[in-house]
């Protein structure tokens, strides 16, 4: 894998969802898709790589302890692990400190379920921008609309619904893709892109035109392209999609079936196209003797970088950094300044499904596990000992709400 993308080509991307809506199956696909697996894994059967414990035992690495990185389209993903299980609220919480976007997946059957609505505010207060993906549309009694009017009437975004499924339940086979109105059609390994089929031609463009008629409501230059042309082209549509999602105005909605690995390559290219890179986001605040200071993402900037998550693996002590600025390289001296300590940055790796890739240095945007940092606990911002600051602690936890 490239080490030198640039900056805007990284996505730093969480998977939320309900237990079971299938986050793990959706990251199984992904890093399937990407190639970084190259067995499929089935969580039924006990042999998806990103199901940790016995597996990672087993195999003596860490396959998902807390990030991966895939490549795609030539962008890396960096996808961070954030539980799904209320128990672990602290934890979710940590991960959404460090992530620029995050595809929120929902049961198309169950559609939005309590954990997905606690996940949901979390994401809210933190400023994460989402895409959603319905999942589960094999299934019987799945419905892509009345999921959506779930998402709706639950979470309140302006869902932005850019596919139209083909086929449904066990008959679900592909989706339109109302931007480029193109089908796409899966059988088992192989994705084929054709032209609206005929009898589904009437009802695409309806939607086509809904989401059009959505688009020009929410930006500005969708609204001139839809007055001068009475249309709007996919470019356009696309660049206003970019923006909504990143405000938050909009939801970009897709749905597929990860088990029967349908629907993750436009799911990756929404990724792609849609969410911010580290750059894209606002600089990330901090203090230093009661002094406020912002970092942007610049590798050129001193060395700041925030520990999100501590495992102890067979090669030592690992230590997953996100890093909001500057650029460290193995050997480097560190200062933990909340512990007043030195620690010193050994070795520097890029955590992959199925292997870890030792390099010589991280810059701003990356998340790297890092060995030889002895002691900084997660939240300890680890910065160059010449410009030292403590990075805000993430909002305060929600209250617990018990859903009936
Ligand atoms: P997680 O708890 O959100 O990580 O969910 P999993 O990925 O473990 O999935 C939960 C269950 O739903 C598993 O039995 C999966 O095989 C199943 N599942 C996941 N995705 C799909 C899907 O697209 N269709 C169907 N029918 N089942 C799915």
């Amino acid at each position: 894998m490239r080490t030198d993308l640039h900056l805007t080509g990284v996505r730093n991307l969480g998977i939320l969802a309900h237990v079971d809506a299938g986050k793990t199956t959706v990251t199984e696909r992904i890093l399937y898709a990407t190639g970084m697996t190259h067995k499929r894994g089935e969580v039924h059967d006990g042999t998806t790589v990103t199901d940790f414990d016995s597996q990672e035992r087993d195999r003596g690495i860490t396959i998902f302890a807390a990030a991966v990185s895939c490549a795609w389209d030539g962008h890396r993903i960096n996808l961070i692990d954030t539980p799904g299980h209320v128990d672990f609220a602290d934890e979710v919480e940590r991960s959404l400190r460090v992530l620029d976007g995050a595809i929120v997946v929902f049961d198309a059957v169950a559609g939005v379920e309590p954990q997905s609505e606690s996940v949901w505010r979390q994401a809210d207060r933190h400023g994460v921008p989402r895409i959603a993906f319905v999942n589960k549309l094999d299934r019987a009694g799945a419905d892509l609309d009345t999921a959506v009017r779930s998402i709706r009437e639950r979470l309140h975004p302006v869902p932005l619904v850019v596919q139209l499924p083909i086929g449904a339940e066990d008959g679900f086979v592909g989706v339109v893709d109302l931007l480029r109105m193109r089908s796409l059609t899966w059988t088992d390994e192989t994705v084929e892109e054709g032209p609206v089929p005929g009898a589904l031609l009437d009802e695409a463009r309806r939607r086509r035109r809904l989401l059009e008629e959505t688009i020009a409501e929410l930006h500005p230059a969708a609204l001139e392209e839809f007055c001068d042309e009475s249309s709007i082209s996919a470019a356009t549509m696309a660049a206003a999609l970019r923006d909504l999602t990143r405000t938050g105005e909009g939801l970009v909605v897709l749905a597929g079936s990860a088990y029967r690995n349908r629907g993750v390559e436009p799911l990756l290219d929404a990724v792609v196209a849609y969410l911010p890179s580290p750059v894209d986001v606002p600089p990330v605040r901090g203090t230093y003797d009661g002094v406020d200071r912002e970092r942007a993402a610049d590798p050129e900037l001193p060395f700041a970088a925030l520990v999100f998550k501590v495992d102890s693996a067979a090669t030592g002590r690992m230590t997953y950094l996100r890093v909001y600025s500057g650029t460290i390289r193995k050997g480097q001296e560190v200062r933990d300044v909340g512990a007043r300590r030195a620690e010193r940055i050994a070795r520097i790796l890029r955590v992959q499904a199925d292997r870890q890739t030792e390099i010589d240095k991280a810059t701003a945007g990356d998340i790297v596990a890092v060995i030889g940092v002895k002691a900084a606990r997660v939240g300890a911002t680890l910065c160059a000992p010449s410009a030292p600051l403590v990075l805000e602690p993430p909002p305060v936890a929600d209250p617990v709400v018990t859903v009936a």
